[in-house]
């Protein structure tokens, strides 16, 4: 766990957040401003910063990352119209909390390319 990062006071459940979803590994909660009508994140339960600090260490937990993605969107019901999974990794690509988090996006037609 990391001092003042969001996330983990998330997990820690210091912030509250609405939850979703939660096994030894990870939580998933509703984005608290959603892009989509479903807007979920997806997050470890331990502090990983960016897609950078990925290393062979992290190979079950991110299969337990994109597993969480695959059994929300069948519980929610968006698996056959259709959904979308990101991980946004520093400026460019707007990253804003430096715990990484899936996004898992869905209930609307989403553009191709991304902005
Ligand atoms: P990023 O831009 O880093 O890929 O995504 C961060 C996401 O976290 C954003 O979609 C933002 O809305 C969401 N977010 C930021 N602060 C909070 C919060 O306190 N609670 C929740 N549930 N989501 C948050
Ligand atoms: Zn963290």
């Amino acid at each position: 766990m990391k001092q003042d990062c969001l996330f983990c006071k998330i997990v820690l459940k210091e912030v509250s957040s609405k939850i979703i979803y939660e096994n030894k590994y990870v939580m998933a909660f509703n984005d608290i401003n959603p892009q989509a009508p479903t807007h979920i994140l997806i997050i470890p339960k331990i502090h990983i910063s960016t897609l950078n600090d990925i290393n062979k260490s992290h190979n079950q937990l991110i299969g337990e990352l994109v597993e969480a993605s695959s059994l929300l969107a069948k519980k929610i019901g968006v698996h056959h119209d259709g959904y979308r999974t990101v991980f946004n990794c520093n400026k460019d690509a707007g990253q804003t909390v430096f715990h990484i988090h899936l996004h898992l996006l869905a209930g609307r037609k989403l553009n191709w390319p991304p902005g």
